[in-house]
């Protein structure tokens, strides 16, 4: 069963900027590392592809650029993202606090104060328990409370906080230690929990933290009700029977096609036109979406009905779509897809 699959836009990836932390479950694994492009350069390449949609592509065809977490840029930079932003008709990015370097209270407020002045206007929080679990999920001591006082500070200057927590098996026993610590700050919150993310884990982190339905369903209520995309949320074994109820003909499937702007693509990016970029990107993606086999294909291939742990239903395919290509030996630029 061929996938097939609709784009709805172009997602442009840009590591840019240092991350401070080693996040045990970081997205970006051999990715994290730094590229030295010009930000003026990122900019551009940004407009160039911004006037190539507005002329080809209808107007709810997304393009946005997404930096990962670390936020570790000068002003300046600062101020040409939230500009950029807003040319691509993007809301005003959260200021992510994963990765920051630290800095004392009196850096803080004036760094805290030039992004709000650029339109930020909500500090995002990711916290893994309390401190020292939280330390050590991000690999760098001290995080904890650096971020605590960065929610202070934010908070007194106006930003709205979006809290993260993350629900893994060793992080459950202290949510309710840190839920009175952040209760302890005033200001407008919204809180979410979230759990383990699949992405470049290592397997034996993921066996030891990724929870069950059981350990799911013990969660107290307000864990619960707040839990993340709760819809799309199921253990191995029900996403299996799931996959087993869907059509032959899954209808296709929006993605958004996805740009690595890297040190070693960008002399090519600036020497090609965007139909040239859209066309390759298009066509490299959808192969390995029409290798990848369909949900419903390698649910019954691969699906583990002894498997009680929870993931969304994204993570499913990524888990399964890792077997189908392991075992086939099949080599795909997992980069530039969602699914593999
Ligand atoms: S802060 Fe983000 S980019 Fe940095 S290590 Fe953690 S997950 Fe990776």
């Amino acid at each position: 069963m061929k996938r097939s699959v609709t784009f709805i836009g172009l997602c442009v990836n840009h590591v840019g900027f240092p991350c401070h932390n080693h996040c045990g479950f970081c997205v970006l694994g051999h990715r994290r590392k730094k590229n030295s492009i010009p930000f003026s350069r990122v900019v551009a390449l940004m407009d160039r592809l911004r006037d190539w949609r507005n002329r080809n592509r209808p107007k709810d065809f997304r393009l946005f650029i997404n930096y990962f977490r670390a936020m570790n840029h000068d002003r300046e930079t600062t101020v040409a993202m939230s500009q950029l932003d807003r040319r691509l008709r993007e809301s005003p990015r959260e200021l992510m606090m994963g990765g920051i370097e630290f800095k004392t209270d009196d850096e803080l407020k004036p760094w805290l104060q030039e992004r709000r002045d650029v339109g930020m206007k909500v500090i995002r929080l990711s916290l893994a328990g309390t401190q020292p679990s939280h330390d050590k999920w991000v690999g760098r001591p001290g995080d904890f409370d650096f971020n605590l006082r960065a929610a202070r500070l934010a908070s007194e200057i106006g930003f709205e906080r979006h809290e993260w927590l993350l629900v893994s098996r060793s992080t459950i026993p202290h949510l309710e230690a840190l839920v009175a610590r952040l209760n302890e700050i005033p200001g407008r919150v919204y809180r979410g929990f979230r759990l383990l993310t699949w992405g470049n884990a290592p397997k034996k982190l993921e066996e030891r933290e990724r929870i069950t339905r059981e350990m799911f369903e013990a969660l107290p209520e307000w864990v619960r009700k707040d839990v993340q995309h709760t819809a799309i949320l199921k253990s191995e074994r029900e996403w299996t029977e799931e996959a087993r109820k869907l059509p032959d003909e899954e209808p296709p499937e929006p993605f958004y096609l996805i740009l690595n702007v890297e040190d070693a693509s960008m002399e090519w990016l600036e020497a090609t036109s965007c139909d040239a970029i859209v066309s390759d990107v298009e066509e490299r993606s959808r192969r390995i979406y029409e290798t990848v086999p369909t949900m419903k294909a390698l649910g019954a291939m691969y699906g583990n009905r002894e498997n009680e742990c929870m993931y969304w239903r994204s993570e499913m395919q990524h888990v399964w779509a890792r077997r189908f290509l392991e075992e086939g030996g099949l080599e795909v630029e997992k980069h530039l897809t969602w699914v593999a």
